[in-house]
């Protein structure tokens, strides 16, 4: 159960992430990033996420170090994208993401997408910055069972944790279990879905229930249920509404309800057919 925003999880190679973070899809290099990492920050938040992809990983960069906080106290994570995938090239790849960043080490680095044809080689350039120390664990995103299982069967590591579109509307529950039982921890991104169901009667209902907003009924959906949930806002207001998750409890009947919402619905990308 978590209970506080400073929670970690422990990922099966030992190392600990926080139970819930900031994630920073198009929120602007520069000003803006530097100002809601802080804002995030001086709430408590210490998990970013970031993306080669996103283009401002020099903000974060400038964020952290600007920022009081010990660097080993921070959860920092970046992914390789799509067209920097392969062996060489994810390596090259790292080196780049990781001096936009200003980072002697990364937390955790992640496969964006199952590239068809790379991913494996790319999963072994993870796995030598992973052996090499540069990185303390790696991870995949967007990968199915069957990526998993392909991974799984190839590769040397196992990777700690799969990053993926999930929300009520999308609970993903067969890969959640199977997942569980390789020991891969599961991370949601787009967890509000981007508020596209913020207005949905059972969510009201249960938030009201809790004087609490339908948006912080889903966050703690998720982390009921043993999910990384990285919601991204620059919104101080909200930043603050996203983090106070740890003074109320779902019941059974609630989560249930919640459960009851699933449709299956994908907002973003198939990970089968991406053209990307
Ligand atoms: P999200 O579900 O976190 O939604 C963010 C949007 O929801 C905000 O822009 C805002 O419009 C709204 N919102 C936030 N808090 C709210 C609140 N309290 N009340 C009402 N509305 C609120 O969606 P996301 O940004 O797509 O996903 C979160 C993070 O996941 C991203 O920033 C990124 O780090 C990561 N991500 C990863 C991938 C991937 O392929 N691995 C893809 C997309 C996103």
């Amino acid at each position: 159960m978590t209970v506080s925003i400073f929670d970690t999880v422990e990922l099966h190679n030992g190392v600990k992430i926080p139970a819930f973070g900031l994630g920073v899809y198009k929120v602007e290099d520069g000003q803006q990033i530097e100002e809601t990492i802080q804002t995030a920050l001086d709430l408590g938040y210490r998990l970013i996420d970031t993306a080669s992809f996103y283009q401002n990983e020099e903000g974060v960069g400038r964020a952290i170090r600007n920022s009081s906080i010990p660097r080993e106290e921070l959860f920092i994570t970046t992914k390789v994208w799509n067209s920097e995938q392969g062996y060489e090239n994810t390596l090259k790849a790292f080196d780049e993401s990781m001096d936009r960043l200003g980072l002697d080490y990364l937390d955790l680095y992640l496969v964006h997408w199952p590239v068809k044809g790379k991913y494996l080689d790319t999963w072994r350039a993870l796995e030598q910055l992973y052996r090499e120390g540069r990185v303390k664990a790696i991870g995949v995103s967007n990968f199915k069972i069957h990526h998993l299982q392909d991974l799984l069967s190839h590769g040397k590591e196992k990777p700690v944790i799969n990053q993926v579109e999930l929300h009520p509307l999308l609970s993903q529950v067969e890969l959640r279990n199977f997942c569980q039982e390789h020991d891969i921890k599961v991370e949601a991104w787009s967890p509000l879905s981007r508020g596209r169901f913020l207005d949905e009667p059972v969510l009201g209902k249960i938030a009201q229930h809790h004087a609490k907003t339908p948006a912080q009924v889903i966050l703690k959906w998720h982390l009921q249920n043993q999910i990384i949930p990285i919601p991204k806002s620059v919104t101080p207001s909200r930043l603050k509404e996203n983090a106070e998750l740890f003074d109320f409890k779902l019941d059974q009947r609630e989560m249930e309800e919640i459960n009851g919402l699933n449709k299956d619905q994908r907002f973003g990308a198939d990970p089968d057919h991406i053209d990307f």
